[in-house]
């Protein structure tokens, strides 16, 4: 059974992470959806936040577990036991920086495929952090968000 880590800040997640992890969801046994305990980005909310948001928006979906990690990814993808990382395309703009990233994680576990999967092109402008800026702004968020989210949206 292939298992595959979705690693992000998910700071909140969003429709478009709930898309890849869906399409994830298919195409391997097993899909760890592992939140960036301290990211470099600064989050909005806390780790456990942000874990609660995403546990609530994937309940139901059979074969997927939530997880959190601090360091290393490829460390954290040897100890549980995971052959492949997947990671979300939106547009070109994403491409630069992720490119790097999976030819460092490769320098780094030769062994650990990176996996591009891409949104709906629905949700190929979405991001966390547009999301946090129409909530700040009392947009409206639903479709935007899991129901979960969009309800803690409302309150910042
Ligand atoms: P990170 O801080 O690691 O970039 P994010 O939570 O911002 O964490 O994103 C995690 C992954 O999800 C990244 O691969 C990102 O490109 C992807 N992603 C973010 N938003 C979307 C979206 N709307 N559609 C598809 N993929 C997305």
């Amino acid at each position: 059974m292939k298992k595959a880590i979705y690693p992000g800040s998910f700071d909140p997640i969003t429709n478009g992470h709930l898309d890849i992890i869906k399409r994830a969801a298919c195409l391997f046994g097993e899909v760890l959806v592992a939140v960036i305990s301290n990211p470099e980005k600064k989050p909005f909310f806390s780790l456990n936040e942000r874990l609660k948001m995403v546990k609530e928006a994937v309940h139901g979906v059979k074969n997927i577990k939530v997880d959190f990690f601090d360091g290393l990814l490829v460390d954290y993808a040897q100890s549980a036991k995971a052959s492949s990382i997947i990671r979300g395309l939106r547009a070109v703009s994403d491409f630069d920086y992720e490119f790097q990233m999976a030819l460092t994680n490769r320098q780094l576990s030769p062994n650990l495929e990176t996996v591009f999967l891409m949104t709906d092109y629905k949700y190929s402008y979405l991001s966390s952090s547009i999301v946090k800026q129409i909530a700040r702004l009392k947009g409206d968020i639903s479709g935007l968000v899991p129901k979960n989210v969009a309800k803690i949206l409302k309150k910042i």
